[in-house]
């Protein structure tokens, strides 16, 4: 198999790339992904669907030691879409004087000024300040109205306002800071818009995308005489790499043009 461009991973960057880079037609996309795929929403669990929990029957299973002898589950998304369809779906951006620091550093793009726009091309976020949010992008954001917080969260808020703490609507405005209801990125019946829903489903059917699930990438080889060709080796799984399949086999699996 051939391709011009192989991602590794259909996680949430993977599945943007592979939406991205298919928009045009002459271009051959593969995405690899370890976990399953979904190609839909009525057959994705309803796990990966309900932003109110962490997904934790799609993760890789990982622990981290935080301390010497004391490790925690360390959750990371393996099924299309990433973390991005386990994750608790925070919306926030970074502050403006973080991008500019990075591009001071070296990351000449990642200016506050260049990524804005790229902020609000990708969101439609109805309940923001217009001047700084977008309206039509693949991701929708919105934040919990007073009647669907927990008592918790209001508690929270009251105390937040005793201590003087600046109420504020819109967390994702450059220059507001203080204390309320968080942009999400979910949908109004509180659905997770992971990058597989709000990016990959419209480009499936594609011609020139597959999508391979289920599939390890083991190694990577670049071909010194052919300076620009890079070969994916893998192990694919027959029936769902969750239940542990044993049916897996390596071989070279795509060519990168
Ligand atoms: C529990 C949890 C909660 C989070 N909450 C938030 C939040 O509220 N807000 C927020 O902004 N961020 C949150 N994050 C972080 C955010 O989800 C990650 O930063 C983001 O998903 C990273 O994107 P990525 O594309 O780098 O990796 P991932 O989204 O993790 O994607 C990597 C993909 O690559 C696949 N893969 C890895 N190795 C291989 C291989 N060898 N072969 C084939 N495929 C492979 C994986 O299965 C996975 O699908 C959370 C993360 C977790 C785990």
């Amino acid at each position: 198999m051939q391709f011009d461009e192989i991602i590794v991973g259909g996680g949430f960057s993977g599945a943007v790339l592979a939406a991205r880079l298919s928009e045009d037609a002459r271009r051959t996309v593969l995405l690899i992904e370890a976990g399953p795929d979904y190609k839909d929403i009525e057959t994705t669990p309803a796990t990966l669907l309900n932003c109110r929990r962490v997904a934790h029957d799609h993760s890789w299973g990982c622990e981290a030691e935080i301390v010497p002898g004391r490790s925690v589950p360390y959750p990371r998304g393996k099924v299309i879409g990433g973390s991005s369809s386990v994750n608790a779906c925070l919306a926030l951006r970074g502050m403006p004087s973080d991008y500019d620091e990075w591009a001071a550093l070296g990351g000449v793009d990642w200016t506050w000024a260049k990524v804005l726009p790229v902020f609000m091309r990708m969101e439609h976020d109805l309940g923001g300040s217009r001047d700084v949010h977008g309206i039509g992008g693949p991701t929708p954001i919105r934040r919990y109205a007073d009647s669907e917080l927990w008592p918790a969260q209001k508690a929270f808020l009251r105390v937040c306002e005793l201590l003087e703490f600046v109420t504020i609507h819109d967390h994702n405005h450059p220059s507001r800071s203080g204390a309320g209801s968080g942009p999400w990125n979910i949908t109004s019946d509180n659905v997770r818009m992971s990058t597989a829903i709000a990016y990959l489903l419209r480009a499936r059917g594609r011609a020139n995308l597959k999508v391979l699930p289920d599939t390890l990438v083991d190694r990577m080889r670049d071909r010194a005489s052919w300076k620009r060709l890079t070969q994916v080796m893998a192990k694919r799984f027959v029936g769902s790499a969750q239940k542990k399949s044993t049916s897996a086999k390596l071989e070279w699996l795509g060519i990168a043009r």
